[in-house]
């Protein structure tokens, strides 16, 4: 069976892991540093919070821009739904922005006018979530303009993008933004099994970070409210988290950050690959934008079903039967039922829903062979 993402694990990773194994710490040492370090310095970024998960990095991202009751959060429909859920964890309400028809990310010009809209209804966003599909880059540079204009926060949801290229930048530098998220999920383009990071350049939000990646709890006497009781005297200064990455999941985020640059090398030959391979059937092949270079965490299709005997269904099952799992990515979240329980509907982000109706993912990571991608195409011509 084909998979459309899996890790790559070599024996330098499993060494990194098993010297932590045999190290003091387990959690909270040397290795979470490192990690974050590693991380911070490859992207340009001032700082870095290593995290359990990127859904936790989301979450306390949102609660150090001050996110709270009653304001809005607003993200992309094409997204996994914990770029959506982290503002209803702080209990504002989420909106959406409807995607750009070519890159299937947050359409700058959808949220340039609904941004006038909101103005005149005094319903203006407190934070905003790009998220960079498929590993690439949103168009941050108007995205940013829009936050200067507007005054919200900015959040990149670079789960996709850890070594996307855009303009001069790394993705998670923070030059466009306030804070960028990354996801080390096994199936992403770098891994710790679970794991998550924030990345900052403000000095103000880096500690806030800490602050509510454990418990609210400081030992620095300076943010205490009173002089220290003693050398064991700890403040909760904050209701905060315990979203704490171990050691050994920093170690292994450390070792394959060493192997990066070869994973999206990989990736990017494999996705030029598709796009030759391809080119004679019909379906659309991903459109990237002047200025990204992206990562290729998937590489996404679209069929105008409608238009040929197929359904999405029936192509999906004759490619499981010639042993290739595609997939989707994603169901717009609005039309999840929690959502359609706070009022979304059917029609409300035409765009996103166009997408829905016509999208796939196929099979795209480190490990897969030419002769793999060469049969997935195959497969997919005689199906088509
Ligand atoms: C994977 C993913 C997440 C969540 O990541 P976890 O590390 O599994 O919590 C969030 N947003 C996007 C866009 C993702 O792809």
């Amino acid at each position: 069976m084909i998979y459309y993402g899996k890790q790559s694990i070599s024996e330098t990773d499993i060494k990194a892991v098993e010297e932590v194994l045999r190290s003091d710490f387990l959690t909270q040492g040397p290795a979470i540093e490192q990690f974050e370090r590693t991380v911070a310095d490859y992207c340009g970024a001032k700082y870095a919070v290593a995290v359990c998960n990127a859904t936790a990095a989301l979450h306390i991202a949102c609660l150090s821009a001050g996110l709270d009751t009653g304001e809005l959060l607003w993200t992309s429909p094409i997204t996994f739904v914990a770029s959506a859920n982290c503002g209803r964890y702080c209990g504002a309400d989420v909106d959406f922005v409807d995607i750009d028809e070519k890159t299937y990310n947050m359409s700058a010009a959808a949220l340039e006018e609904k941004l006038r809209r909101a103005r005149r209804e005094n319903k203006l966003p407190k934070v905003v979530i790009p998220i960079h599909l498929a590993g690439q880059s949103c168009d941050m540079v108007r995205i940013k303009e829009l936050s200067d204009e507007y005054g919200f926060t900015i959040i990149e949801d670079a789960s996709h993008a850890v070594g996307a290229d855009y303009l001069d930048t790394k993705v998670g530098s923070c030059a466009f933004s306030d804070m960028t998220v990354f996801s080390f999920h096994p199936v992403k383009i770098v891994t710790t099994g679970e794991g998550g990071m924030v990345l900052t350049n403000n000095h103000e939000l880096y500690e806030k970070l800490l602050l509510y990646r454990s418990h609210g709890i400081t030992r620095n006497p300076a943010k205490m409210t009173h002089v220290s009781d003693g050398a064991w005297y700890y403040q909760q200064i904050v209701l905060g988290c315990n979203y704490r990455m171990t050691d050994i999941q920093a170690a292994l985020g450390t070792s394959q950050m060493k192997r990066l640059d070869a994973f999206v090398a990989r990736r990017r030959e494999l996705a030029a690959r598709y796009d030759a391979l391809l080119q004679e059937l019909p379906l659309v092949t991903p459109h990237v934008m002047e200025g990204a270079n992206p990562s290729w965490h998937i590489y996404v299709v679209r069929v105008a079903f409608g238009q040929i005997s197929k359904t999405k269904q029936q192509l999906f099952e004759a490619m499981k039967e010639q042993g290739i799992m595609l997939n989707l990515h994603y169901i717009p979240v609005h039309r999840q039922p929690y959502y359609e329980k706070l009022g979304f509907r059917q029609g409300d982000f035409p765009q996103s829903e166009k997408y829905y109706d016509e999208a796939f993912t196929l099979p795209l990571y480190y490990d897969l062979t030419n002769d793999q991608q060469d049969r997935i195409v195959e497969s997919l011509r005689k199906i088509l």
